[in-house]
């Protein structure tokens, strides 16, 4: 029983993060999954994300000023932070293989690059 009910929460946030099809904090997802299983913990909800994303069931993009973003898209791909609505977006920059054989010495399986900036809902914010 307890196994079905852990699978189910699991199944329900990843649900979610799919869903939304942007990128989401832990916490954003915590308070999208407690509207629909409202005895859920939030150490839970992160003890489930952090398990799909070791499985690579969803992507993680972690961030150096403040919480790392949940990805419904797994594959390698750039992101863009805006520093004034912090939220994360996909980039058009394409992912740059080589990069990932330059140091022969590590057997390098990815590389994570954000950039940073203003999006342009911010951008045109400012501008009136
Ligand atoms: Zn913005
Ligand atoms: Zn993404």
């Amino acid at each position: 029983m307890k196994r079905e009910r852990n699978t189910n929460q699991k199944e329900m946030i990843k649900a979610e993060v799919q869903l939304h099809q942007g990128h989401l904090t832990g916490d954003q997802i915590y308070a999208l999954v407690k509207e629909k299983m409202p005895g859920i913990g939030r150490a839970t909800v992160f003890r489930n994300l952090k398990d799909l994303t070791e499985k690579g069931e969803i992507g993680y993009i972690p961030t150096v000023d403040g919480a790392g973003f949940f990805d419904y898209r797994k594959h390698n791909h750039y992101h863009f932070k805006c520093t004034k609505c912090n939220r994360l977006f996909d980039t058009n920059v394409p992912y740059n293989d080589s990069l990932d054989k330059v140091d022969s010495r590590f057997k390098i399986q990815n590389h994570v690059t954000l950039f940073y900036g203003i999006c342009p809902e911010c951008e045109k914010m400012k501008n009136n």
